[in-house]
C-alpha cells in the first residue's frame, strides 16, 4: 500500500466545549448577562477550536452541522420548517427566540429534572423531549400537525459549511436523515403517520443538499439510526423512496449513510440497496455484521467501519483491531474504507487530560474524545501498512495488557461470591401474600397509607453547604452537624403533617447513584468529563472499571440517625443496581449482566446491615431500569430477565417482615408489567399523576399483586394539587386496585422542588389518604 494511512471520519464531536464553554454562554444569554453576539461569537468560537482540534488529531474527514446551540433534531425542525403554531412564527428564519422558546418554553426549564436525568416533556410551552436511541441523550421530539408542510427555513447547515470552508476546512456536513427524523417525531392527529410526511419533506432536504454542493461539499453524512431499530414496510419504502430521490435529484453529492447503536440485522437489504455512495456501520455494537455486509455490498460503496467505541471511555487495543480489520482491508481495497468511531463522540467526554484526579492506571485505560480521535488516526496508519505508529500500538498493548490483569479491576473474592450466587439469593423466603400478613401485622399502618419518595428540597442552602464542605470551608463535623438539623427538622415535620412513613430527606446525596459509587469500590468519577444530556444540562457518568464491592456500610448511619428521631417506620433509601449500571459508563471487559450482578451483591450488603440495624422498610430505587431496554424487541427478555434477576439479589436478603418498596419514574408498564411483579417488591411507587391513573391499567389487567402506590401528586410542577384532586385521583385508582393495595405518594423525590410548594402539596395529601379512609 502505498497512502499514508486510510480516511478518518469522526461522525461528530462533543460541542459543550472542554470546560463547559457553550454552558455559560447559553445559561449567560438566557439570563440577559450576554448578548446574542456575545453567544453566536462563543458557538463559532467552539466550531472553530472543534475542527482545528480533529484537524490536528489527524482526521480526514471533518464534520460541520454536528454543532448545535441546544439539539440536532431540534435544528432539523427549525431547518424544515416544522415548528408548532403555538410559537408565534410567520415563516422566515427562524429567529433565536423562536428556538429557544421551542427548547425550554417561555419560562425556561429550571425545574423539569427530577432525577438528575430528565425523562420529561419541559417547561410550560417547550416541546416534549426524550431519549435519543439508547443514550442518556435527549432530543426535541419533532410535532407535525394535519396538513404539515415542510419549507427550507434555516440556512444554518449551509453557513457552518462555509464558515469551516472559510477556515480551510473541507467538511462532511452532517444531517439527521428525513427518515429517522419523521420516525422520531409525533403527530398531533393520531390518524397521521409522520413518516407518511416523507414526500413532502424530500424537497427541502433536496434544497438543502443542492446547495451544498454549489457550494463545493463533496459528501454529507446522513444519519438514519432508525435502521436498527426494527422497521415496519411504511418505514423501509421510506428509506427507499428518500434516497432514490436524492439519488436522482443530486446526483453530485456522496451521501454517507450512517447508522450506529446496534445491528442493520434485518434491515440490511433495505440499507444495501440504497443509492447511497458510503454506508457507515457500528461494529462494536455489532462486529459480526460486516461479513454480511462485506458480502452484500455494490463492489463501489465505501464502508465506514465505526471500530472504536463512540459510547464508552475506554482506550482500544489497537494492536488487535489491526489484526481484525487487516484482512478486511486487503478484501475490500483502501479506496473503499473510512475508519470512525462507531458513532458520533457526541456521547464521550472531551478530554482525559484535563484529569487530574484520576487513579494514574485507571487513567491509562481510558481514552475520551480527544484520545479516540488520534486513536482512529493511529489505526488508520498502521491499517494502511505504514509503520510510523509502533510506539503508540506499543503503548496501547501495554495498556490493553495492565488492563486485562491489573489487582485494580479483578478482585477474586468477587469472582467467589459472584459464582456462589444460588436461587436462595433469588427469591424472598416466603411468597408475596404470606409476608403481607406478617408485614400488616407488624406496621399496623391505616387504609391507604401516606409516604414519600426519598428526597426533600435540595435548597440554595442545602447546596452551598455541600459546596462549601468540599472547598474545605466548612469541616466534617459542621457539615455533618448541618445535614443533621436538616434532616431532623424534615422528620420532625413529616411527623406533624402526620404522614405515616417517613424518609430523612437524602441532604447528604449529590446525585442518586454519584452518592453510591463514590462508596462502592469499582467506580472512579472525573473532574470534566461532562457529556450533554439536553440542551446546556451535561452529566458527569461515573465510570464503572472493575469488580464491584462494598468496603463499609453507605447509609446505615444516617438511617439509624434518622429512624431514631420518630416511632414512625423510617425507609431507607437506596438506589438499585439496575440504575446505577444504566447511568454510568460501563465496563467493556464484562458483559453488562455480570456488573449489574456485582452491584446488586454490593447493594445486597447494604440491605443486610440496613436490616440488622433495624430497617423495617428499604426503598431501593429503580428509576432507569425501563430506560435500559435495548433498541430492539427481541432483545427485552434477555435485558428484563438479568435486570430482575439483579433487582432480586440485591433485595431477597431480608426476613418476610422487612418491607422492600421500590420506585420508578415512569408508569409505562404495558410491556414490561411482568419484569415488575417478577421483581416481588413488597410497595412500588410509580408516576401517574398526570396520566389520570389510566396508565395504571397494566398493573390492573395483570392483577398484580403487591402493593402499589400511584403518585397522586405531578412533582414536575410548581403547581400545589389540591386535596380534591388527589382524592379524585386515588378514587380512580380505586377503581383499578384492590384498596389494600394502595399506598398515597408524590410522583417522585421532592428534590427539584421549594419547600412553599411541598409542605402545601404534602399537608393536601395527608388530608385525601384521611377523607378516604373516614369514608370507606
Ligand atoms: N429516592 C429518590 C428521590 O426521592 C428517587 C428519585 C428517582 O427515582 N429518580 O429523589
Ligand atoms: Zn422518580
Amino acid at each position: 500500500m502505498t497512502s499514508l494511512s486510510l480516511p478518518v471520519a469522526t461522525l461528530g464531536t462533543p460541542r459543550i466545549g472542554p470546560r463547559r464553554e457553550l454552558k455559560l454562554a447559553l445559561e449567560g444569554f438566557w439570563a440577559g448577562k450576554i448578548s446574542e453576539t456575545q453567544l453566536l461569537d462563543t458557538a463559532a468560537g467552539l466550531r472553530a477550536a472543534n475542527w482545528a482540534r480533529q484537524n490536528s488529531l489527524g482526521a480526514t474527514i471533518i464534520p460541520s452541522n454536528d454543532f448545535s446551540l441546544y439539539d440536532q433534531v431540534l435544528d432539523t425542525s427549525v431547518m424544515v420548517g416544522a415548528i408548532p403554531d403555538a410559537y408565534g412564527w410567520k415563516g422566515g428564519p427562524v429567529s433565536l427566540k423562536t428556538y429557544f422558546a421551542m427548547a425550554r418554553g417561555s419560562q425556561g426549564d429550571a425545574d423539569d429534572v427530577s432525577c438528575g436525568h430528565a425523562h420529561h416533556g419541559h417547561g410550560d410551552t417547550a416541546q416534549e423531549m426524550t431519549k435519543w436511541f439508547d443514550t442518556n441523550y435527549h432530543y426535541m421530539v419533532p410535532e407535525f400537525h394535519k396538513g404539515q408542510t415542510f419549507k427550507l427555513s434555516s440556512r444554518k447547515v449551509v453557513e457552518e459549511y462555509d464558515e469551516a470552508k472559510a477556515l480551510g476546512y473541507q467538511t462532511r456536513p452532517v444531517l439527521v436523515g428525513p427518515v429517522t427524523f419523521l420516525k422520531l417525531g409525533k403527530s398531533d392527529d393520531a390518524a397521521v403517520d409522520p413518516v407518511s410526511l416523507l414526500d413532502g419533506l424530500l424537497p427541502v432536504y433536496v434544497e438543502v443538499l443542492q446547495e451544498l454542493g454549489r457550494r463545493g461539499a463533496e459528501w454529507v453524512q446522513i444519519d438514519e439510526p432508525c435502521l436498527v431499530l426494527d422497521l415496519n414496510e411504511t418505514e423501509r419504502s421510506a428509506l427507499q423512496r428518500a434516497y432514490a430521490r436524492f439519488a436522482k435529484d443530486v446526483p453530485g453529492i456522496k451521501i454517507m449513510l450512517a447508522t450506529y447503536f446496534g445491528a442493520i440485522a434485518d434491515n440490511l437489504p433495505v440499507a444495501l440497496a440504497l443509492p447511497v455512495a458510503g454506508l457507515h456501520v457500528d461494529l462494536i455494537r455489532s462486529p459480526q455484521q460486516l461479513n454480511q455486509i462485506e458480502s452484500g455490498a455494490r463492489k463501489d460503496l465505501v464502508i465506514s467501519l465505526g471500530v472504536i467505541d463512540g459510547r464508552n471511555v475506554w482506550r482500544s487495543n489497537l494492536s488487535a483491531l489491526v489484526e481484525r480489520y487487516k484482512p478486511v482491508i486487503a478484501k475490500l481495497g483502501a479506496g473503499r474504507v473510512q475508519i470512525a468511531p462507531s458513532c458520533s463522540l457526541l456521547h464521550t467526554p472531551i478530554d482525559l487530560e484535563l484529569e487530574t484526579g484520576l487513579d494514574p492506571d485507571v487513567k491509562s485505560w481510558l481514552a475520551f474524545s480527544v484520545q479516540k480521535i488520534a486513536e482512529l488516526s493511529t489505526l488508520a496508519t498502521a491499517l494502511a501498512g505504514n509503520a510510523g505508529v509502533a510506539d503508540a500500538l506499543a503503548a496501547s498493548d501495554k495498556a490493553a495488557k495492565a488492563r486485562q490483569t491489573s489487582p485494580k479491576i479483578h478482585d477474586a473474592s468477587v469472582a467467589k461470591r459472584m459464582a456462589a450466587i444460588d436461587d436462595a439469593m433469588r427469591r424472598r423466603t416466603s411468597a408475596f401474600a404470606s409476608r403481607a400478613e406478617i408485614q400488616r401485622k407488624r406496621f399496623d399502618l391505616p387504609a391507604f397509607p401516606t409516604t414519600t419518595i426519598g428526597s426533600f428540597p435540595q435548597t440554595a442552602d442545602v447546596r452551598n453547604a455541600r459546596a462549601a464542605h468540599a472547598k474545605g470551608m466548612l469541616t466534617d463535623v459542621q457539615y455533618e452537624q448541618f445535614l443533621k438539623e436538616e434532616t431532623a427538622r424534615t422528620v420532625r415535620w413529616q411527623e406533624e403533617i402526620g404522614l405515616d412513613v417517613l424518609v430523612h430527606g437524602e441532604f447528604e446525596r449529590n446525585d442518586m447513584v454519584q452518592y453510591f459509587g463514590e462508596q462502592l469500590s469499582g467506580f472512579v468519577f472525573t473532574q470534566y468529563g461532562w457529556v450533554q444530556s439536553y440542551g446546556s444540562r451535561y452529566v458527569r457518568p461515573p465510570i464503572l472499571f472493575g469488580d464491584v464491592s462494598r468496603p463499609k456500610p453507605m447509609t446505615v448511619e444516617w438511617w439509624r440517625y434518622s429512624q431514631s428521631l420518630t416511632k414512625k417506620p423510617m425507609k431507607a433509601m437506596l438506589t438499585g443496581p439496575v440504575t446505577i449500571l444504566n447511568w454510568s459508563f460501563v465496563r467493556d471487559d464484562l458483559p453488562r449482566s455480570e456488573a449489574c450482578r456485582q452491584i446488586a451483591l454490593a447493594i445486597r450488603d447494604e440491605v443486610t446491615d440496613l436490616e440488622r440495624a433495624g430497617a423495617t422498610m428499604i426503598q431501593i430505587d429503580e428509576a432507569a431500569l425501563r430506560e435500559g431496554l435495548p433498541l430492539r424487541h427481541s432483545e427485552w427478555k434477555t435485558y428484563l430477565d438479568w435486570a430482575v434477576e439483579s433487582f432480586r439479589i440485591c433485595s431477597t436478603g431480608v426476613a418476610d417482615a422487612t418491607q422492600i418498596h421500590t420506585h420508578m419514574c415512569y408508569s409505562e408498564f404495558n410491556a414490561i408489567i411482568d419484569a415488575i411483579a417478577a421483581m416481588d417488591a413488597d410497595v412500588i411507587s410509580i408516576e401517574t399523576s398526570r396520566s389520570k391513573m389510566e396508565l395504571l391499567d397494566a398493573f390492573t389487567g395483570f392483577k398484580y399483586p403487591n402493593d402499589i402506590g400511584p403518585g397522586v401528586y405531578d412533582i414536575h410542577s410548581p403547581r400545589v394539587p389540591e386535596t380534591g384532586e388527589m382524592r379524585d385521583l386515588i378514587t380512580l385508582a380505586r377503581k383499578r386496585l384492590s384498596d389494600s393495595q394502595l399506598w398515597i405518594n408524590p410522583d417522585c423525590g421532592l428534590k427539584t422542588r421549594k419547600w412553599e410548594e411541598v409542605r402545601p402539596a404534602l399537608v393536601n395529601m395527608v388530608a385525601a389518604a384521611r377523607e378516604l379512609r373516614k369514608a370507606s
